[in-house]
């Protein structure tokens, strides 16, 4: 697509971020966006890589710090296309925090994480979501803590919109994306994304085996109760929109940022100084 840049990505070959992005390229471009309406945002670790290799206006941000990047970005421009993309580490560990406000904050961007319960880049430590008994380097007896349900964390917090998808289910992985993107609001995906170097448990076999996908399950994404039973259902991997509220309005439109506010307003400089000055 126009998305693809000229850079050859550094990912081990069979890496699941490959599907992850293709499914995210294809999408923007399926829901009408070009390069120049697009913005990728993304953190550190493998999946942070991605802004190089996605042809768009793109920021290679902080650790963790995605997020607020992403909602200043649209803040900034609420007419462009803003797409956040991180790992499980990024944006369970580190940038917990700032999840947990974008989420409820309910900027119009969508939020991709490259889950693959690891991390990657680092060369193999446990993760957020990592299972309590996986064997890695550093914990050589697994981490011996339940992994954080980033779905729960979400709905927890308020989220509008909660899905999960499979990198090698290619069509399904773009049409949930899809969907991200055009909810009003803070659209986020947990993406599986299997790590081919550093985890041997939760590869594309076992995602192909266990998933569920809620479409052949008759689920109804804007029924609460029934979303909420979905995301606690630990024993279970599923695969599709979990949760939208219908009635979803996202923050430019709710608290009326609608210019394009980009350029700094002239004298701002001057009257924020004055501010400061009678402040102390
Ligand atoms: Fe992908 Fe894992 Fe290689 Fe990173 S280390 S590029 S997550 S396969």
């Amino acid at each position: 697509t126009d998305f693809k840049s000229d850079k050859q990505p550094t990912w081990c070959p069979g890496c699941g971020d490959f599907g992850t992005m293709n499914g995210m390229m294809k999408a923007l471009a399926e829901t009408g966006n070009d390069p120049d309406n697009t913005f990728v945002v993304a953190g550190i670790g493998c999946s942070g890589k991605i802004g190089t290799y996605m042809h768009s206006y793109a920021l290679h941000g902080v650790h963790g710090r995605a997020l607020p990047v992403g909602t200043g970005v649209k803040m900034a421009r609420p007419d462009i296309e803003v797409m956040v993309a991180g790992g499980d580490g990024d944006g369970y560990s580190i940038g917990a925090g700032h999840f947990v406000h974008a989420v409820r904050r309910n900027v119009d961007m969508s939020y991709v994480v490259m889950d693959n319960r690891i991390y990657g880049l680092t060369k193999g430590q446990a993760s957020p979501t990592s299972r309590s008994d996986f064997e890695t380097s550093t914990t050589p007896e697994g981490p011996k803590q339940p992994p954080v349900n980033p779905l729960a964390l979400a709905l927890a917090s308020g989220a509008s919109f909660i899905a999960q998808s499979f990198a090698s289910d290619a069509l399904r992985h773009q049409e949930i994306i899809q969907e991200a993107i055009e909810h009003d609001g803070f659209g986020f995906v947990n993406v599986f994304s299997p790590c081919v170097t550093f985890n041997d448990v939760d590869t594309y076999d076992y995602f192909r085996d266990n998933l569920v996908d809620l479409q052949d399950e008759g689920h109804d994404p804007n029924d609460y109760e029934a979303a909420k039973e979905v995301i606690l259902d630990s024993d279970k991997e599923y695969q599709g929109v979990m949760y939208q509220d219908e009635n979803s309005v996202p923050y430019h439109e709710k608290h009326g940022v609608t210019e394009d506010m980009s350029e700094i307003p002239d004298g701002a400089p001057d009257d924020a100084m004055d501010l400061v000055r009678e402040f102390y």
